[in-house]
């Protein structure tokens, strides 16, 4: 069995402070809430969206506010076809599962 390859980037990351994740999840859970509430509006489905939106409203809150990091700047190249991969603004978590779009193998991007 082969070892995985490896190989080294040099990418400059954007740290979300505390305020900024707490922001980005109240953003998300008023979403999810509003949805809630006008579901209330919608006959027998509101026994189960409305209760479903205010849980997903908890959860998405918590997922955005455990993420630190934002983004990623700089160009990771492929370890196996050296193209790079397109770098993402989505807030995420060390250590990050990218796709190679080109040779669609995983790639586990960690931090050194
Ligand atoms: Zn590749």
């Amino acid at each position: 069995m082969d070892m995985a390859k490896q190989s080294t980037a040099q990418v400059t990351v954007v740290h979300l402070t505390s305020a900024d994740r707490v922001l980005s999840g109240l953003k998300i859970l008023g979403i999810c809430w509003l949805a809630a509430t006008f579901a209330v509006l919608i006959p027998i489905a509101h026994f189960i969206l409305v209760p479903a939106g205010l849980l997903a409203g908890i959860f998405l809150f918590y997922r955005n506010y455990k993420f630190s990091v934002k983004a990623i700047e700089g160009s990771i190249p492929c370890p196996k076809c050296e193209k790079s991969l397109p770098t993402s603004a989505q807030p995420f978590e060390w250590p990050k599962h990218e796709t190679c779009p080109a040779c669609g193998i995983d790639i586990l991007l960690k931090k050194s």
